[in-house]
């Protein structure tokens, strides 16, 4: 099986017509976003002038300097009075209100975002798989399907939900902490978040050191291994030849190296916990420092030190989430280039600009018919003409390329030479639902959805009249056994009908196509798993379709075949006998001998 190639360029754009119908919600949570930030950034603002009143109990405009200029503001005036012992818990509710307020608005809003794309993502590629080509299903198995439409889309789901949530969302709030930060005090908040920083790059170079000691280590580790494994394996040579001294002292310098390299690695981790505390405490007493001259100076009260330090606090969380955000992003990423990958791959059928018509009144006529499914030829120019109203059975070896002939009538994959043609009309001439239209099939696994009895035969035909759905459970001789069912016609099936027998599974597939009443009906292999009871109701129901239609019957049984009008044996993919069942076993030829082997 073909592995699908991962992470294919997938671009951006790809998913935008996805996004673009939410832009209404997406500027909804964006403002939610922005409130959320703003209500941090007071609550930050706040930390120090609070304490500040607590200590010392002032009037408001001596707590909050900012609120003394907007209280310049006439219709503000009566607020100078107010008692701030009752305005300041009341404050702080209706800040921690509106800031809950606007992260549940966010968080749901892009959460509902996420969801309705993630619904449009598996409509839209299970829409374009349905009219996938069947040489794109048999390199795709079921489960990767699944797994593309389950593990996938989640993952894509994750990286436009959380992914983007955080991204705007922490970006808003470390923009607006950084200005509280900066307005606190401008200096303090340059030497703080540029200068600062800096002190930490002898942490980084230490910790990519250590991850360079770590990996030499595990070579290391896996050179010993291999010696002990390759020791073991031949420890009759050295046991013979006495090689045991030699053998220990490799060894010994294949541990010592190791000891050396792990040493060195514990050297670098012992060092980076205090290395950290102390570029932490560095970093600390720098500021305490540096604030504490610039409050000495007047030039920084007391309570903004404490309101930038609650800041540069609150900064913490948004820069660590951020950071981990790649962990999301790539895997939405590459699973999004899966899926689009998906799509791209195994091109649809080519379909003409001008459908011709199709009906399908006289013969279908494979005309030099060459088919390779990858490289090995599976047909060479086979010539047959199926003639409308007759029953042809093919036959033949397992191999020999009669479902291959069965699956190229209704297109499901196209000739590599040849053409087929419908009373003269080349089936790529026309459109495919009309051509399709004309076919229905029985496999030898029989197709049944997880839906009632009655839906499962009404599939395709959709008939509002139920006495049709019986006529046909009857002709197909279903009808008995449905109705001993727990709901009869209404009675569920499991997945793939596992909760019938065998034959009655088939049996639902023949009321099936016996309701829809196609043009040409497809037996393949549809007695191969039966017993002979079922075998007997199904032949019954062949008889009553051989007069209402054309058969292709692909069997190995020569009960199933010996009645057709014409039987068609095929070796190798070209036709090597045709004729009745009779004239056919009256030859020294394939047929007989497959009727030999029981293989007919
Ligand atoms: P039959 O029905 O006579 O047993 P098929 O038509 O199923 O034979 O297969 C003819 C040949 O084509 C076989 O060699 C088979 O292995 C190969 N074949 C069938 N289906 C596929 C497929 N989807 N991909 C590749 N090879 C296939």
């Amino acid at each position: 099986m073909q592995k699908i190639s991962l992470e294919t360029e997938f671009k951006f754009k790809q998913l935008t017509p996805f996004l673009t119908p939410y832009w209404g919600h997406f500027s909804a949570a964006l403002l939610c976003m922005l409130v959320l930030a703003v209500t941090t950034g007071i609550y930050a603002y706040l930390v120090g002038p609070m304490i500040k009143f607590l200590f010392s109990g002032k009037n408001l405009v001596t707590a909050f300097p900012i609120i003394g200029s907007a209280i310049k503001l006439p219709f503000l005036d009566s607020l100078q009075n107010l008692d701030l012992i009752v305005l300041l818990p009341l404050f702080i509710l209706v800040i921690s209100i509106i800031k809950g307020l606007s992260y549940f608005g966010q968080f749901f809003i892009m959460g509902l975002i996420g969801q309705k794309v993630v619904v449009d993502l598996r409509r839209f590629f299970f829409a374009k798989l349905l009219l996938k080509p069947l040489a794109f299903f048999s390199r795709h198995p079921g489960g990767e399907l699944v797994s593309r439409f389950t593990n996938d889309i989640t993952q894509v789901e994750q990286a436009v939900t959380y992914a983007a949530a955080t991204l705007f969302r922490d970006v808003l709030q470390i923009a607006v902490l950084l200005g509280v930060a900066f307005y606190l005090d401008f200096y303090l908040s340059l030497i703080s978040f540029f200068l600062l920083p800096l002190a930490a790059v002898p942490l980084v170079k230490h910790a990519s050191r250590l991850k360079r000691v770590s990996s030499s280590g595990q070579e290391q580790l896996a050179q010993i291994a291999n010696r002990v494994r390759e020791v073991f394996a031949g420890i009759k040579l050295v046991q013979l030849f006495g090689t045991y001294l030699y053998e220990e002292k490799r060894f010994d310098r294949l541990n010592k190296q190791y000891l050396s390299i792990m040493l060195r690695s514990f050297f670098l981790r012992a060092a980076i916990s205090p290395l950290m505390e102390i570029i932490g405490a560095l970093g600390l007493a720098g500021t305490i420092w540096y604030a504490g001259a610039r409050i000495r100076n007047g030039e920084l009260s007391p309570e903004n030190f404490i309101s930038f330090f609650a800041t540069v606090m609150m900064l913490y969380q948004p820069i660590k989430t951020l950071g981990r955000l790649n962990n999301f992003i790539q895997p939405g990423m590459a699973a999004a280039g899966r899926l689009f990958s998906l799509l791209k791959e195994t091109k649809n059928l080519p379909e003409p600009q001008e459908p011709q018509p199709v009906e399908f009144r006289q013969q279908i006529e494979l005309r030099d018919a060459t088919f390779a499914y990858q490289e090995k030829p599976v047909l060479q120019n086979l010539n047959l003409t199926i003639k409308k109203g007759e029953s042809l059975a093919l036959v033949g070896k397992s191999g020999a390329g009669k479902s291959t002939v069965a699956d190229l009538l209704p297109r499901f994959y196209d000739l590599t030479c040849g053409s087929i043609l419908i009373d003269g009309t080349d089936i790529r001439q026309t459109s495919l639902k009309k051509l399709r239209s004309l076919f229905s099939v029985v496999t030898q696994n029989p197709i049944l959805f997880e839906d009632t009895v009655y839906n499962n035969i009404n599939y395709g035909s959709w008939c509002e009249n139920s006495s049709q759905v019986e006529t046909a459970a009857k002709l197909a001789g279903a009808h008995d056994f449905i109705q001993a069912l727990p709901q009869g016609y209404q009675t569920r099936l499991d997945e793939n009908g596992s909760n019938l027998s065998g034959g009655e599974r088939q049996r639902l597939c023949i009321a099936r196509i016996i309701l829809k009443k196609t043009a040409v009906m497809i037996f393949d292999e549809a007695t191969a798993n039966l017993d002979l009871e079922n075998e007997r109701l199904l032949q019954k129901s062949m008889d009553i379709l051989a007069k209402e239609g054309t058969l292709l019957i692909i069997a190995h049984r020569q009960s199933t075949v010996r009645w057709a009008n014409r039987i068609v044996v095929l070796a190798d993919g070209k036709i090597v006998q045709q004729g009745t069942h009779q004239e056919l076993l009256s030859q020294h030829g394939e047929y007989r001998r497959l009727y030999s082997e029981q293989l007919v």
